[in-house]
């Protein structure tokens, strides 16, 4: 024991070499290398994991696995304990201890979710006042015209995250801030227990006692007159003591239907800021970031690929990253160009494939070939009409998964071996010929496939 605790590195190394031949390679390089075995303590591994993600996934899925391993590794009875490491940003601030002990829940303090931060939060022009705004009432809460702040738009589009950022900020600016930081519809259902419990003073006053009041998702209020009402009065206690007050809606205020109007007017006398969906690039910057967090590293054209399909809402970026991770693991497959179609696929409903057809493909052969479209889908055998359709009916294959026959009836009314044989000629010339691959990817690029 004296010995792991000397040299724990070698010692997880020797428990690491078990699991190597345990578990298929990609399991082995996509959730054991990233672990960091930091120190023994009570007679426990301490190993360090890049994220709550990663921490919870590897507990789900290689508990067994790694008992097993420590098991058949030592003999005495040894235990594990996994800590994610801090921010990188943390760690410089505070320059003392590297990591914090987690618990399998993500940690919370007064409901924060201290994974929503300004740092991680990607800026594009979409969002950029949202966040501008955020910032500043956190560090100057309730001191400005931005009160009450309300940060209204779609699903998915960050509001919560930007809601418990500013709750992050303030807390680390000023440990003594009462933030009390709730959904519209936990406010509701503490109000209507209050009122079962006749306690309704007691719930004035938590609520009245708070420094910064965060509510999510007020439209959750619409036609609950009475929650409306002892909202009315909290809200018009704390914003004459100046105490700041954040809101999230699904709309402009203006736009709310089912508030009473002085709750609308008093929402109007702050600031509201809109969350708008992601342009390309900062969809793309978003990937990024989503991967780096979940500790998985995608070619930069996969990026692009998932970046192009999945267009409105954030949260379906990062449910891409995090599905692929799943079913790559799941699978026991790598994340390879064929899962990573699969996985948009499935969050688009399958709209990838109708957006190309064949006559999309044979179109964008022509131009850049000069070879006529008729003539691609002809019966000609002059070598440049040949070889234009033989690279039509790959791309065919090759992008949409049509079939032999059909691709072979779409072309003059061909075999299917002739297709086949197509394919084959293609795929030779595609590894030696330069011209032939660069043509391939550049309409592959134009078509929106550029990483297939
Ligand atoms: P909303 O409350 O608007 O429905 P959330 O704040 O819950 O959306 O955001 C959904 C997910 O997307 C969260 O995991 C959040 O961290 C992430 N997210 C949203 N916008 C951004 C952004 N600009 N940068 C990084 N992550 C974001
Ligand atoms: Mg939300």
């Amino acid at each position: 024991m004296d010995n792991i605790k000397k040299d724990v590195v070698a010692a997880w190394g020797r428990v690491h070499l078990y699991l190597e031949k345990k578990l298929p390679g990609h399991a082995i390089h996509a959730w054991f290398e990233p672990i960091v075995p930091t120190g023994f303590r009570n007679n426990s591994f301490v190993l360090e994991v890049p994220n709550q993600f990663f921490l919870e996934w590897i507990e789900s899925h290689y508990r067994d696995d790694i008992i097993m391993a420590i098991e058949k590794t030592y003999s005495e009875k040894i235990e594990y304990k996994f800590l994610v490491t801090k921010e990188k940003k943390e760690k410089a601030d505070s320059g003392i201890s590297k990591t914090s002990f987690v618990e399998t829940k993500p940690k919370r303090f007064n409901n924060l979710n201290l994974k929503y931060t300004f740092e991680n939060f990607i800026v594009g022009s979409n969002n950029e006042f949202a966040k501008t705004a955020s910032e500043s009432v956190s560090n100057h809460p309730g001191e400005q015209n931005f009160n009450p702040l309300i940060i209204y738009g779609g699903v998915g589009l960050g509001k919560t995250h930007l809601m418990h950022a500013i709750g992050n900020l303030a807390l680390k600016n000023n440990r003594d801030l009462n933030i009390v930081n709730i959904t519209s519809e936990q406010f509701t259902l503490d109000f209507v227990n209050s009122l079962r419990k006749n306690k309704t003073i007691e719930f004035a006053q938590n609520y009245r006692s708070a420094d910064i009041l965060l509510i999510d998702d007020i439209q959750f209020f619409r036609g609950k007159e009475q929650t409306q009402e002892q909202f009315f009065h909290t809200f018009n206690v704390l914003h004459q003591s100046g105490k700041q007050i954040v809101l999230t809606a699904d709309k402009f205020p203006g736009e709310m239907k089912g508030l009473q109007s002085r709750l609308l007017s008093r929402f109007q006398s702050g600031l509201s800021v809109d969350v708008q969906p992601p342009n390309f690039e900062v969809r793309v910057a978003i990937l990024l970031e989503k991967a780096d967090q979940n500790g998985l590293s995608l070619d930069y054209s996969t990026i692009e690929f998932i970046a192009r399909h999945i267009k409105n809402n954030v949260r379906e970026l990062e449910g891409t990253i995090i599905r692929l991770l799943a079913k790559s693991s799941l699978l026991n497959v790598e994340i390879n160009n064929r899962l990573v179609t699969e996985v948009v696929k499935e969050r688009v409903g399958g709209r990838i494939g109708n957006e190309v057809s064949i006559e999309n493909i044979v179109k964008k052969v022509s131009e850049i070939s000069h070879v006529k479209e008729d003539d691609i889908v002809g019966k000609s055998r002059k070598m440049e009409i040949a070889e234009a359709r033989q690279v039509s009916m790959y791309l065919c294959r090759n992008i949409m998964g049509t079939s032999l026959s059909n691709i072979g009836m779409f072309f003059g009314g061909r075999d299917h071996t002739t297709v086949m044989h197509a394919l084959k000629t293609i795929n030779v010339k595609k590894s030696s010929d330069a011209r032939m691959n660069k043509m391939i990817t550049s309409i592959r690029k134009e078509l929106g496939f550029s990483f297939l």
